[in-house]
């Protein structure tokens, strides 16, 4: 679903990936951990082409993503993504963040979109909010509502970064539980985070990069109770 091939970023001269190779099935779930700074966002933010790579290939649901705007488009048709900060668009309902892409890039009536964000807004147990501005709610529930305005446009893998982190502990849980909920349903996950236990509990794999580079990836158990990498050992033993 997802393939990076010897992938390299610079921001001028500083070299912020180095070397990235991954592939993610249909399905499969991951997680990316690290340092502030090492990479993360950047990792995942050009598999949307939210950034540039310069060196190495990405492909997205078969499709190469280099500067063809065609292809851009229609990978982020197929792919959602949820940000620290919620995005939200602030001067729209909850209803109306959810209907704006389905209504003005997937050409879908009014009454179909409303249909579609009601079920999905359900599902993220917020449809009584629907006609709130973001404003109105809380963290959780702006985090919510975020995730259910990906899901209206039906994509095939889900981009989280830091999705719980600029959230109070006691809003954290509400958010996880959608996640999990996603991961059970089959979803194709990427997901920066530092949240372990949620990490235990759905990661197929856990990636761990520092200065722009994958040290480390295994499998959440080995990945945590059995360490390998010196860096690896000591970002742990500070989160854990
Ligand atoms: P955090 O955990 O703090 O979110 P991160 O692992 O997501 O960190 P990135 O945001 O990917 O890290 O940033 C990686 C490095 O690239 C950092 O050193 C950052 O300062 C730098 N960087 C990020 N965006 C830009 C930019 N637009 N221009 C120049 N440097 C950038
Ligand atoms: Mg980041």
């Amino acid at each position: 679903m997802v393939e990076l091939r010897n992938v390299n970023k610079w921001y001028g001269d500083f070299h912020v990936l180095k070397n990235i190779n991954l592939k993610v099935t249909k399905g499969e779930r991951i997680i990316i951990c690290g340092p502030s700074g090492c990479g993360k966002s950047t990792l995942i933010r050009c598999m949307n082409r939210l950034e540039e790579h310069q060196e190495g290939e990405i492909i997205v649901s078969g499709v190469t993503l280099d500067d063809d705007l065609k292809n851009i488009d229609t990978v982020r048709r197929d792919i959602g993504m949820v940000f620290q900060q919620f995005n939200l668009f602030p001067h729209l309902t909850v209803m109306e963040n959810c209907c704006l892409a389905p209504v003005w890039v997937q050409k879908k009536s009014k009454k179909e979109a409303e249909a579609i964000a009601m079920q999905y807004l359900e599902r993220v147990q917020i449809a009584d909010q629907a006609d709130k501005f973001p404003g109105q709610l809380s963290g959780g529930q702006q985090q919510r509502v975020a995730i259910a305005r990906s899901l209206c446009m039906n994509p095939s893998i889900m981009l989280f970064d830091e999705p719980t982190s600029a959230l109070d502990p006691e809003m954290i849980k509400e958010v996880l539980d959608v996640m999990v909920d996603l991961a059970r349903g089959g979803m194709t996950m990427l997901c920066v985070t530092h949240e372990m236990g949620f990490a235990k509990s759905i990661a197929h794999r856990v990636l761990f990069m520092d200065a722009g580079e994958i040290i480390e990836e295994n499998e959440p158990k080995e990945f945590f109770d059995n360490p390998q990498s010196d860096r690896t050992k000591l970002f742990l033993s500070q989160i854990l």
